[in-house]
């Protein structure tokens, strides 16, 4: 064999399997075609984060004339974002290959497809591996509708040289509500539509109803239960015509009608991997696949696609198959955040999952921020934990508001541990702070107040 391990796909999954694999002493190549650090660092999480803080300062900076400061905000400069945002994640992606050459492995800057189930074809080459890994990563779903061809999908908000006057982003996923609040938030007249009752389903309904709240109140039009049916080219711009026979014209229209792994052409049928009816490579718990010595890795496997799990999941097969420390991540209680505006992060199950299981005692508090007595800015906290009554476990914590996704974190470990109430109830407050609130909720609310939102 040439190599101990051959990676497809240079993203979150598969730079950390071929870093850390090459670390404990294997022989790793690792194939990328596209860009190195995959969708976070290139057209995702990285540059998304930078667009909602850019978003994030203007309003900032409204804000602090309520503490005194004189600032008058003139504009905005878009190219000047994108080429700050640009530099940083061509840095990281540099970084990212610079990590694995620096471990050992060898570097192929090309497609790669499997020929049989121990040979890979790469730059005009065939190499022969002991172990395989597909983390080939995924690719947003294109609409289907007449006119699909005028829509963006999410890559092309960060090469988008020119800020849009207005924009239609279409779906109701985590893709679809960040972009409409950077929309928003850079000043673009937004409209959101979803096809649904209530966006983010999955998501805590008292969250969902809170942060629909909120995003009208920050001026973005919010259009559920309707659908496009149609987007023509009118002018310089487009019209979207909707179920509902309204119409909607904008500069641009995003659609972020979700994400599909990217098997195509990876040669898997050639080696025998079975697919999931999705196009998922079918996996255990481990990443093996139907081949035993082929894994796959992320969003190629469509099981929690998120670049912590795709690292976490690189790491322990690198340790199972290299580092004689077998081991898998749990997919339980993820921590998530929806950098919106304000952002949502949570952990556990939701109210109405929690209810199905048993009875549970719900906990709810919202409030206005302490900086928004100040700045006049009509924003509320949510805060909920959701509690099995008989053990008294807390089994979902759910926040929207500012700094969400930095708070959550801290409670994740907490509800990964199996803390209770009175463990919440017991740890003292940070004060003055908006977590002190997760400790101090005392009293619990009556399920029937929630209303299941499917
Ligand atoms: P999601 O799967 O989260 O959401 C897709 C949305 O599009 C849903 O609202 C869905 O509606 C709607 N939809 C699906 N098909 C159609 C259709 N044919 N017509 C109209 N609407 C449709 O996908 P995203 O693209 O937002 O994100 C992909 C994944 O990327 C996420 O699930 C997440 O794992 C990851 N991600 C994570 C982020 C984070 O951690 N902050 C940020 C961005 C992405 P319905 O609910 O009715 O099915």
């Amino acid at each position: 064999m040439d190599f101990d391990l051959f990676v497809i796909g240079g993203g979150s999954a598969g730079v950390r399997c071929g870093r850390i694999s090459a670390g404990h002493g294997a022989k790793v190549a690792v194939a990328e075609r596209r860009f190195w650090g995959g969708t976070c660092v290139n057209v995702g999480c990285v540059p998304k984060k930078l667009m909602v803080q850019a978003a994030e300062y203007g309003a900032w900076a409204e804000d602090a004339r309520g503490f005194g400061w004189d600032i008058d905000v003139r504009g905005h400069d878009w190219g000047g974002l994108q080429k700050a945002v640009t530099a940083e994640t061509e840095r990281l992606s540099g970084i990212y290959r610079k990590l694995l050459d620096g471990a050992g492995a060898r570097i192929f800057d090309a497609s790669a497809k499997l020929i049989d189930a121990h040979t890979v074809e790469v730059a005009g080459e065939r190499v022969s591996a002991k172990h395989i890994v597909i983390a080939a990563g995924g690719e947003a779903v294109h609409p289907t509708f007449p006119g699909a061809e005028h829509c963006l999908i999410s890559d092309a908000l960060f090469s988008m040289q020119r800020k849009p006057k207005s924009a239609v982003v279409i779906g109701g996923g985590y893709i679809a509500c960040e972009f409409a609040g950077i929309l928003a938030g850079l000043g673009v007249e937004t409209t959101q539509i979803y096809r649904g009752r209530l966006f983010l389903r999955g998501f805590d309904p008292d969250i969902r109803e809170a942060l629909a709240g909120e995003m009208r109140a920050a001026g973005i039009q919010l259009r559920f239960d309707t659908d496009v049916t149609k987007v023509e080219q009118a002018g310089e711009g487009y019209l979207v015509h909707l179920t509902d026979n309204a119409m909607i014209e904008a500069d641009a229209v995003f659609a972020a009608i979700g994400r599909r792994p990217a098997t195509e052409g990876l040669g898997l049928e050639a080696a025998g991997v079975a697919l999931r009816d999705n196009g998922a490579v079918l996996v255990d718990e481990g990443g093996r696949t139907s081949v035993p010595h082929i894994y796959a890795l992320g969003d190629v496997t469509d099981q929690a696609n998120l670049t912590p799990v795709a690292t976490g999941q690189g790491h322990a097969l690198a340790d199972t198959l290299f580092g004689n420390n077998p081991r898998t991540i749990s997919l339980e209680n993820i921590p998530t955040a929806v950098f919106t505006a304000p952002p949502i992060g949570t952990v556990g199950l939701t109210e109405d999952e929690a209810a199905a299981r048993g009875e549970i005692d719900v906990y709810m508090s919202r409030f206005k921020p302490l900086r928004h007595t100040i700045t006049g800015r009509e924003r509320r906290t949510l805060m909920k934990l959701v509690v099995d009554r008989a053990s008294q476990r807390v089994l979902g914590v759910h926040m929207l508001g500012e700094d969400a996704g930095e708070i959550l974190q801290g409670f994740a470990v907490a509800v990964v541990m199996g803390a209770t109430k009175q463990d919440f109830d017991r740890t003292i407050g940070i004060h003055p702070s908006a977590a002190e609130e997760f400790v101090t909720m005392r009293t619990a609310r009556p399920r029937s107040v929630a209303k299941a939102a499917e």
